[in-house]
């Protein structure tokens, strides 16, 4: 039987007090904070103060898993995490604030990269951060209909939504690696042909 209380003594890192001292797995910026919202997911990230444009917001963390192992995972598990590659997923192993942005058809948030999310554009104090999953999903593991209100809304979020012409021009520069390579691709009229190769 473990005794958290006595254990002080010795290096061993699996002590369940420094598990619970452990922070989140992902980086937020100071000026946001998770509030609770009245939507499915229960939760949102917010800004405290006005954000200026490219404003570096949150830096997700976790574990990467391939698509098989993503299979098996619970559904509240797989919400809680991005597409990073055609066939690997980032899943948050410690839950914390940067894992509630909300998707929104009409965000005020983008990607830098495959784990970065920076304002699209200056961002008022109260208002809500989201970014549309069509910048991240490139497979089916995460649809659901959409109801976020925006007037351009798409109803339905699939992972087939980065392949629709006007969001590739609204998002350009803020998609993942690995879906700008899909596009340049199409645009290219090329197979798509990965530079990481992962087999
Ligand atoms: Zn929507």
């Amino acid at each position: 039987m473990s005794h958290p209380s006595d254990s002080r003594a010795g290096t061993d890192v699996g002590d369940d007090r420094s598990r619970e001292a452990e922070p989140p797995s992902s980086y937020h910026a100071p000026v946001l904070e998770a509030r609770v919202v009245a939507s499915d997911t229960g939760r949102g990230l917010f800004a405290l103060q006005p954000i200026d444009e490219g404003t570096l917001l949150v830096a997700w963390g976790g574990v990467v898993v391939d698509e098989n192992t993503l299979s098996h995972l619970p559904g509240s598990r797989k919400r809680l995490s991005i597409q990073i590659e055609d066939e690997l997923y980032l899943v948050v192993s410690r839950e914390g604030p940067a894992d509630y942005v909300n998707h929104s058809c009409e965000p005020n948030a983008g990607l830098s990269g495959q784990i970065n999310l920076v304002a699209m554009r200056s961002i008022r104090r109260g208002e809500e951060i989201t970014y549309d999953y069509a910048m991240g999903d490139g497979s089916s593991y995460d649809e659901f209909d959409c109801g976020c209100g925006a007037r351009s809304c798409r109803k339905r979020i699939t992972g087939r939504d980065w392949e629709i012409a006007e969001l590739q021009r609204r998002y350009r520069g803020y998609f993942s690696p690995y879906l700008e390579r899909r596009i340049r691709a199409k645009r290219l009229g090329l197979p798509s042909s990965p530079e990481i190769r992962l087999t």
